[in-house]
């Protein structure tokens, strides 16, 4: 196995798939210095799910330090032997106001949430109908189920629709998607699923990781931004992004739901709880989110500013109205040519190739923050249009 795990990675270093760890000798924010032989660097962060700019907030900080002081450092056990605190309960209300849905239940994380949900509601007598784009923690939960699976093509509606046409021998069918495609930064058409769930009664569910405190009415995601959060019957998310960064997601939405999973979802009986000053910390990160309006109000006017100057260099840049901003130039190669020259004029970015992006769509995405000044992106423009020339 050994000799067999070492050919894999000749290969993909061959290959220019081998994935690096920069180490940040910072905390994570808009600048970030990277530790390095001649001393720190400081870079233009360009690549963090930190969108609102709430990763080191002196009021969230000052809210996980209380949250140590009050609570402590560990529960050692999991949330139904003696591992919830008021804390733990404070958080999934918060959660389900915010969102507006009737209960709410924490995991450790997301890819934990995702896992942990569709093996729990479904089975063999069950169909899930899922965009064939989804979060890799989506298409693992879809893969430790019985029920049958439909991959309907990103985002086309006909497909979906006649996906379930052809479904409806099934006793309960579930709709899939990302609220938001990380790799394209584009919008779900939650309009249109949720139209077809209810026209062909069936139940939706959306994973809003990159869409929660960025978009919507207050933050509240893609189901507020296309006005049908109360026909969206199952949220999952994250804490590990907007909300402040830390870790922990959950799953939020009908309360049928939420209560079976606290009886039989493995990743919530088996795993331990979250920490206490992180779900501290979470709750003032979902106030400062909520009440986020001008931070959300920079946000986009920085990702408007970079996506309609990119375009003006004459990039191909996907997306739409969110920070996420990919620069899709083709090859692998290219892609890793543009991070590199980044990288050495002081900006961090990401270069994304196939398997991550379909083949001839390699990418470099940039994701911008509320943090970011509209210096910065221009600094970062500069930086683009000298590798354009
Ligand atoms: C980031 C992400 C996750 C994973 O979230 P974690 O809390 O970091 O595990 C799951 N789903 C989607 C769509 C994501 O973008």
């Amino acid at each position: 196995m050994l000799d067999r795990l070492k050919e894999s990675l000749v290969k993909t270093r061959q290959q220019g798939f081998e994935k690096h760890e920069v180490a940040l000798s910072s905390p994570q924010s808009r600048r970030i210095a990277i530790a390095g032989d001649g001393g720190d660097r400081n870079l233009i962060n360009m690549c963090a799910n930190n969108y609102l700019g709430l990763a080191n907030h002196p009021e969230i900080i000052a809210a996980a330090k209380d949250g140590l002081d009050h609570f402590g450092f560990g529960m050692a056990s999991v949330r139904f032997i003696c591992g919830t605190q008021t804390l733990h309960k404070d958080l999934e209300s918060r959660l389900s106001q915010y969102l507006g849905t009737d209960d709410t239940i924490l995991y450790s994380s997301c890819f934990d949430a995702n896992t942990g949900l569709f093996e729990t509601i479904l089975d063999e007598e069950d169909v899930i109908l899922s965009d064939e784009l989804n979060h890799a923690s989506i298409i693992d939960g879809i893969r430790l189920t019985k029920a049958s699976r439909i991959r309907y093509k990103h985002d086309d509606m006909t497909e979906l629709e006649a996906a379930l046409k052809g479904t409806n021998q099934h006793r309960s069918r579930l709709i899939v998607t990302d609220g938001v495609f990380s790799m394209d930064g584009t919008i779900a058409n939650l309009a249109a699923i949720c139209g077809l769930a209810q026209q062909y009664d069936a139940m939706v569910m959306v994973d809003d990781s990159h869409a929660v405190g960025v978009i919507g009415t207050r933050g509240r995601g893609t189901p507020a931004l296309h006005n049908v959060g109360d026909k969206v019957d199952i949220l999952t998310g994250t804490l590990g992004k907007a909300l402040g960064g830390a870790s922990g997601g959950y799953v939020s939405g009908r309360c049928e739901v939420i209560s079976w999973l606290r009886q039989a979802s493995r990743p919530y009986l088996f795993s331990n709880s979250v920490m206490p000053a992180i779900c501290a910390a979470s709750i003032k990160a979902i106030d400062l989110a909520e009440s986020g309006d001008h931070l959300r109000e920079n946000l986009h006017a920085r990702g408007g500013q970079l996506r309609t100057a990119l375009r003006e260099l004459g990039f191909f840049v996907g997306g739409k109205d969110h920070p996420i901003v990919p620069i899709i130039v083709g090859e692998a190669d290219r892609a890793t040519a543009l991070a590199e020259h980044l990288l050495q004029n002081g900006v961090l970015a990401v270069a994304f190739a196939y398997p991550v992006v379909p083949k001839g769509a390699a990418r470099v995405r940039m994701q911008v923050s509320a943090s970011h000044s509209a210096a910065d992106i221009e600094s970062v423009l500069a930086v683009l249009a000298s590798f354009r020339r």
